[in-house]
């Protein structure tokens, strides 16, 4: 089995683990509604994604919907 040779000094330990912290989510606004929303993700709020319905959420949306599988 290997085996370290040596002894990894506090510095260095601490040096490797100077990268480690987590960092912060990133939230946006959506442009449709403002909600606050994950980059990159379907708004929970209204549904939308890139400037288009994607999943229905309520009753608005219902009538777009349709037309969009027409
Ligand atoms: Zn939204």
């Amino acid at each position: 089995m290997a085996v370290p040779k040596k002894k990894i000094s506090s510095s260095r330990r601490g040096k490797r683990r100077s990268h480690h912290a987590l960092k912060d989510n990133k939230v946006i606004e959506c442009p449709n509604c403002g909600a606050e929303k994950m980059p990159h993700h379907i708004c929970p709020s209204c549904g939308y994604y890139n400037n288009k319905s994607i999943i229905k959420l309520g009753k608005k949306d219902n009538k777009e919907d349709k037309k969009e599988q027409t």
